[in-house]
């Protein structure tokens, strides 16, 4: 894949002047930021490609040499932090806190030189399934969160039974080693430590020299009465503890109402299909249905009700999320034809039949629709 020239990169002019390349990084940093690019995989590497091309451009002398040699002047490998994919979340972030520094740094009183930058500990998302009946009533739940603790066993230092971790031979404790590439020298993050400056020789068994170990811990999470199936809640500091010091991440629970035997929801609204015999849709009466909160409703069915009929109970519905009312509850009849019948049912069905006229006006309906259909295309 070739590389995009640095100025398209940056949507500069050519001959723009140093503030001009500096002030369009700005930008470009900006509205790449993983705040706001949570939903955009591309940009982790179109905020690398930009770095990459401010890194040249800012500076007089490899700017010199890419405006007359262009990509060519740095074949080898220039900005070995930033090849696109080449590292995780933690070397975005990385790359992301030296923009800063970089363009801000000046106004902050000089703090920049050699400071030890705080990681924030990554947010957790953890996916909670509840069930319809807690979803109307909220519930108290205790997850178990994953969270990264020292490792006991080599007190967090990472190295075995005592061992010390030593000064990287590479880089001398540096974390950067220089390299000659081009015509220039960059320094580049110690392919040996990682640009930690220490090395561990006998890495700590338990936690294979990280410092730290996962830990399940409990947390009890309050879930709101009327959640849905989508619901976000925010746990502000529970998430993974930071880096040296750093601030913890947050925790999301993603939650997923399962689906209920009895009730479909939409919304605030419930629907509950309820099957009626033949007989009692035509005869009428009370039937008893069940509600959300356990309880029973008596509902009564007219005379001569009709499959598909609904019947609305007001506020037996699931309660909205913030608190704003309650939804209500439809009851949709389904008329059940009866099955296995006994040749006395079918003799009392045969006579009812016989007896029938004016019974079924949609039928009735129906058919002379039908014959005026026939008649028509005849004509
Ligand atoms: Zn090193
Ligand atoms: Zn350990």
């Amino acid at each position: 894949m070739s590389k995009r020239d640095y100025y398209d990169v940056l949507d500069v002019a050519k001959g723009a002047s140093a503030e001009d390349i500096k002030k369009a990084y700005r930008r470009k940093a900006k509205e790449l930021h993983p705040d706001r690019n949570s939903d955009n995989p591309n940009a982790e590497n179109q905020f690398k490609e930009a770095n990459e091309a401010y890194e040249v451009l800012k500076n007089a002398e490899k700017k010199a040499a890419y405006d007359r040699y262009g990509h060519a002047a740095f074949e080898g490998g220039m900005g070995g932090g930033q090849r696109p994919g080449a590292g995780g979340q933690g070397d975005f972030a990385s790359a992301f806190s030296d923009v800063f520094d970089d363009l801000f740094g000046d106004f902050m009183g000089g703090q920049r030189g050699g400071r030890q930058r705080a990681a924030r500990g990554s947010d957790l998302r953890y996916n909670l399934r509840v069930t319809l009946e807690e979803s109307f009533g909220g519930i108290q739940k205790t997850i178990q969160v994953p969270s990264s603790v020292q490792c006991g066993a080599c007190n967090g230092t990472g190295a075995e039974g005592g061992s010390e971790p030593v000064t990287c031979p590479t880089c001398s404790g540096m974390g950067k080693v220089r390299a000659q590439q081009g015509f220039f020298t960059v320094e580049r993050t110690c392919p040996t430590c990682s640009g930690l400056g220490q090395i561990i020789k006998n890495p700590c068994k338990s936690c294979a020299g990280s410092g730290r170990i996962q830990k399940e811990r409990a947390l009890s999470v309050n879930i709101p009465a009327g959640v849905e199936t989508g619901t976000r809640i925010r746990l502000g500091g529970e998430g993974e503890a930071g880096a040296r010091g750093g601030p913890s991440g947050d925790l999301y629970i993603f939650i997923e109402v399962q689906q209920h035997e009895i009730f479909e929801r939409d919304g605030s609204d419930l629907y509950c299909r309820v099957p009626v015999s033949m007989a009692a849709a035509a005869l009428g009466g009370d039937i008893e249905v069940p509600t959300i909160d356990g309880g029973r409703s008596r509902v009564r069915i007219p005379g001569g009700s009709q499959s598909g009929r609904q019947m609305r109970l007001r506020g037996k519905g699931m309660p909205a999320l913030r608190g704003a009312g309650t939804g209500d509850m439809f009851i949709e009849m389904a008329v059940e034809t009866p099955v296995n019948l006994t040749s006395r049912q079918k003799e009392l069905l045969r006579e009812f039949e016989a007896l029938s006229e004016d019974n079924n006006p949609e039928t009735k309906s129906f058919f002379s629709s039908v014959k005026g259909f026939w008649d028509s295309m005849k004509g």
